[in-house]
């Protein structure tokens, strides 16, 4: 047989916990946290089970769960989403993102993506005979260019893929790049995704700039959002998208022959934890602590930063340590010194001389002193 993607090997989200795991180091590579999720939540969904909530969910997912990410639009955003018609409850972000794609995405329509990006998005494009154009944002503030992007957007645009706050760069788009976004889609067919998956987790009084603040963006964009990264459970892999009705229709055409619907009791389980609003809005104090503290402690060290403005990635800049690809030196960290980083040369195309690596701070404070100690001793 012949791939239909060659290019493609394990992730190195897979490949930095088995050698993490494997030299017993540090993991700070794979996004995912090391203290339980909350109680009160695995009550629910124990109970959700309990209640004989066992047999598929519809569909489009659970309706109190649908209703309760709606009224989360209204509270954040003044804005409607109709539960029944616009939100799909999905198997975590990363099956939404697929759908997406493979709902509209024809062999040669061009897909924007930007550089470095999250791994699942290119394959989901290629696998679909997409053609990915790339647009490359550089460490250390990865600024979009507009009028490269402008340069790039023409009728073969089938989709323009955005992500803010951004992993793996730790940077976030401000209300003037959605703007830019929102002239340059104007009056076009494209349809954008906006990977929202660290919508709460943006720090220093900054706001997100959801896709659905901006009117016209809206009506082409479908948002892809993950419980996981909300509720420190990225194992449940509960996840869903929003989207005007048009569009949705169409995902869920491919979303019901994909997995048809995903685990029940999570999802009833969460639309009961979301009654209380305080289990989401809180993320971003948690996380700034957390983010504010590895940073104290590694302040002195010999890694040069930016503060991540979102996301729970921190990059550091390592060059004044060794010449070495960051691919190498991530590996060498982890067998040698005892911590696991991803390179992120692995999301970019042709930056493969940026000396920086990308750390995971949703780790107890424990782990992140611990952590803080080798980069200090590097
Ligand atoms: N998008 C981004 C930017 C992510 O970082 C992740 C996972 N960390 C996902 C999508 C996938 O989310 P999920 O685990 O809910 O599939
Ligand atoms: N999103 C997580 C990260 O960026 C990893 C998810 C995965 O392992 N596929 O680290």
């Amino acid at each position: 047989f012949t791939s239909k993607l060659p290019n493609i090997g394990t992730t190195i989200f897979t490949v930095m916990s088995a050698l993490a795991n494997k030299h017993n180091a540090i993991n700070l590579s794979q996004g995912f946290p090391n203290y339980p999720s909350d109680q009160k939540l695995i009550d629910l969904v124990n109970m959700a089970m309990n209640n004989g909530h066992n047999q598929y969910a519809p569909m489009a997912g659970n309706l109190e769960l649908r209703i309760a990410i709606a009224n989360k639009y209204e509270r954040l955003y003044q804005n409607t989403y109709h539960p029944e018609k616009e939100i799909t409850v999905t198997a975590g972000a990363t099956q939404a993102i697929y759908c997406v794609i493979s709902a509209f995405v024809r062999p040669n329509d061009e897909v924007i993506v930007f550089k470095p990006a999250y791994d699942c998005y290119e394959p989901a494009i290629e696998v679909n005979g997409g053609k990915v154009i790339p647009i490359q944002l550089s460490a250390p503030d990865y600024k979009v260019d507009w009028t490269e992007v402008a340069s790039k957007t023409s009728s073969k645009t089938k989709m323009i893929l955005i992500n803010s706050p951004h992993n793996p760069s730790g940077t976030i788009w401000s209300q003037e790049d959605m703007l830019e976004l929102q002239k340059i889609t104007h009056n076009t067919d494209i349809i954008v995704l906006s990977d929202e998956v660290y919508e709460h987790i943006v720090f220093d009084n900054e706001q997100h700039q959801s896709a659905c603040l901006f009117s016209d963006l809206k009506q082409r964009s479908f948002i892809t959002a993950s419980f996981g990264k909300t509720f420190h459970n990225t194992g449940w892999k509960i996840g869903y998208t929003c989207g005007p009705e048009a569009l949705m229709k169409e995902f869920r055409k491919v979303h019901q022959f994909n997995v048809f619907s995903v685990h029940h009791p999570s999802q009833k389980g969460i639309a009961d934890y979301m009654q209380d609003e305080t289990t989401y809005l809180g993320l971003n104090q948690f996380f700034q602590q957390k983010r504010d503290l590895f940073l104290s402690l590694i302040k002195d060290s010999i890694f040069k930063f930016t503060p991540s403005k979102g996301t729970y990635f921190q990059v550091l800049d390592y060059s004044e340590i060794t010449d070495e690809n960051d691919v190498n030196f991530a590996k060498r960290l982890t067998k040698e010194f005892g911590i696991a980083s991803i390179p992120l040369s692995v999301f970019n195309l042709n930056q493969k001389d940026d000396k920086v690596l990308r750390f995971c701070f949703a780790k107890t404070d424990e782990t992140l002193v611990k952590a803080a100690e080798i980069l200090n001793n590097i």
